[in-house]
């Protein structure tokens, strides 16, 4: 549309530019002033004929004539133009030209030649006056029809710029209302995305409002939890989140910056564990240790290797078991110690004696053991009472153990029977044990109905490990047999027991 109205207006600028030339008015004037300046000439001619003026005015006009015609070569100068178009003028100013050269020439020559110019001019003037005077009819028509032409032209010319710029006029409309139409829409579409931007700001704000209520919730929670949680970067040790229950625990006064769990345990070989389980496995569950700072206690741990930051992280969490396992060693104790005298029970003496008796076995080291049988107990229970009697074999119980060393062990077997495992001692040095255990036992102080003082006395019987696989039940069975003799001899005593001679083993005796 642009390049279309900038033709038609170069166009028309050039159309009225030829209209405005003035090559039609300088002909036109070129040639009236031709007719005008030869119709002087003719009048001065005949003046000069008639002797009223004299021939150098005529000289004078000729020369006039001439610089009028502007003779460019040996023809007057007429554009090309009109020379192309009104020949027959052209050829008649050229003529006239002609003449106008020779009368000039001729008046500058001898008086006689000048004589004969007036005549000369007076004979053609009326001709060519009349001819000149077509001229300037031909040249004022040409130069009406040009102008015409023009007019129509730019007329024409105009009527297109106009249809051109009515066209603009609507295009630029059109695109002044598309314009406004899109801004209007990019407006609508700017408050929307702005509503949008603020939708999405209050969903954002919201949504991180909660994030931080969650958080702190979560770590009010574990802050209040009972349990331990501790977060950690594995490689720095950096502490991401520790709660306020194992710094206490810790004895710290303030969160800790840094933290490498093995320094939470107390004892370096569980801590090896744990580290161990979550290279290998990432996790760990359940693991019991004692962790804590000056008072250590007893935790049920569970790890994690986790990322945090893309950076590897361990998360460790427990609950204090102290009080578990102050009652689990209780029911141990209580499973393996017999209620009424508090020594070793019948199973827990057999599984700890067997461990003993491999233990010697392993190391190449006598191990005796002794069967202690009270004498006569049936008739305590029958003269003092059945508490008398417990108390008797509480006493007797004591006395045994203080006879004993540190690595012993003593068990109640059943009824008043006790049983001793000693470790790295032979059959004679349990005799000298035999004969403490049976010392102190009679010396003891028991009070019985009043003032009577209880006497009791012992039989014990005494077996060595051989270098046969016998377990504790043989060992057992083969003291019991010297008990049976120690019995069977008048009690209060000790006998070792006696291997019987291959041939009386084979005859199936013992001693
Ligand atoms: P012997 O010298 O032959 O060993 O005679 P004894 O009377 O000691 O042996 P016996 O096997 O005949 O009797 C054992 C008695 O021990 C019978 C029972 O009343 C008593 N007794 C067993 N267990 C307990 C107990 O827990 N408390 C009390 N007070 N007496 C018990
Ligand atoms: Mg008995
Ligand atoms: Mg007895």
């Amino acid at each position: 549309m642009v390049v279309a109205t900038s033709a038609s207006l170069w166009w028309t600028l050039r159309q009225v530019q030829s209209l405005a030339q003035p090559f039609q008015h300088n002909d036109l004037w070129h040639v009236s002033s031709v007719h005008s300046e030869l119709a002087r000439v003719a009048l001065l001619a005949r003046q000069v004929k008639e002797l009223e003026a004299p021939d150098v005015h005529l000289q004078e006009r000729l020369e006039v004539l001439l610089s009028t015609l502007d003779i460019s070569g040996s023809s007057p100068r007429i554009s090309t133009r009109l020379r192309q178009t009104l020949p027959q003028t052209a050829l008649d100013l050229e003529d006239l030209a002609r003449h106008a050269e020779r009368w000039a020439k001729r008046m500058g020559s001898a008086a006689r030649e000048r004589a004969g110019v007036s005549d000369d001019i007076n004979l053609h003037a009326d001709d060519l006056l009349q001819r000149v005077r077509k001229a300037v009819v031909a040249v004022h028509l040409f130069a009406t029809q040009e102008t015409d032409r023009l007019r129509q032209e730019l007329h024409k010319n105009f009527m297109q710029l106009s249809a051109v710029l009515g066209g603009l006029l609507v295009g630029t409309a059109l695109l002044i209302r598309k314009l406004l139409s899109e801004a209007r829409a990019a407006q609508a579409l700017s408050l929307q995305l702005s509503q949008a931007n603020r939708q999405l700001e209050a969903r954002v704000s919201s949504r991180t409002r909660k994030i931080e209520e969650s958080r702190a919730l979560l770590s009010f929670i574990l802050n209040s939890s009972p349990s331990d949680v501790v977060l950690v970067d594995v490689e720095s040790g950096f502490v991401h989140f520790i709660n306020n229950q194992l710094v206490e625990r810790l004895g710290l006064q303030w969160p800790p910056i840094k933290l490498y769990l093995p320094e939470l345990l107390q004892d370096p070989d569980t801590s090896r564990r744990l580290m161990d389980a979550l290279e290998k496995y990432g996790q760990v569950d359940a693991m019991e240790a004692l962790i804590g700072g000056r008072s250590p206690r007893w935790s049920s741990l569970s790890a994690r290797l986790i990322e945090v930051d893309g950076r590897l992280a361990h998360l460790l969490w427990g609950f204090d078991i102290s009080t578990h396992k102050q009652l689990e060693s209780q029911l141990r104790e209580i499973a393996s110690h017999d209620s009424l005298t508090g020594v070793l029970n019948r199973r827990a003496f057999m599984e700890r004696g067997t461990a003993l008796l491999d233990h010697c076995r392993r190391h190449a080291k006598p191990c005796a053991v002794m069967m202690i049988d009270i004498d006569h107990f049936k008739l305590v229970n029958d003269r003092y009472g059945h508490q008398t009697g417990d108390d008797a074999l509480r006493a007797c119980a004591t006395s045994i153990a203080g006879a004993l060393r540190e690595a012993d062990i003593l068990g109640r077997l059943g009824g008043e029977e006790f049983a001793v495992v000693l470790p790295h001692s032979s059959v004679e040095s349990a005799f000298s044990v035999a004969e403490r255990i049976r010392e102190a036992i009679f010396e003891m102080q028991i009070l019985a109905g009043g003032a009577t003082r209880l006497s009791i006395t012992v039989s014990i019987g005494m077996a060595e490990m051989d270098h046969r696989d016998a377990d504790i039940e043989a060992i057992l069975g083969w003291a019991d047999q010297a008990l049976y003799r120690a019995k069977a001899t008048g009690r209060n005593r000790a006998i070792a027991y006696e291997r019987p001679t291959p041939s009386a083993e084979h005859k199936g005796v013992s001693s």
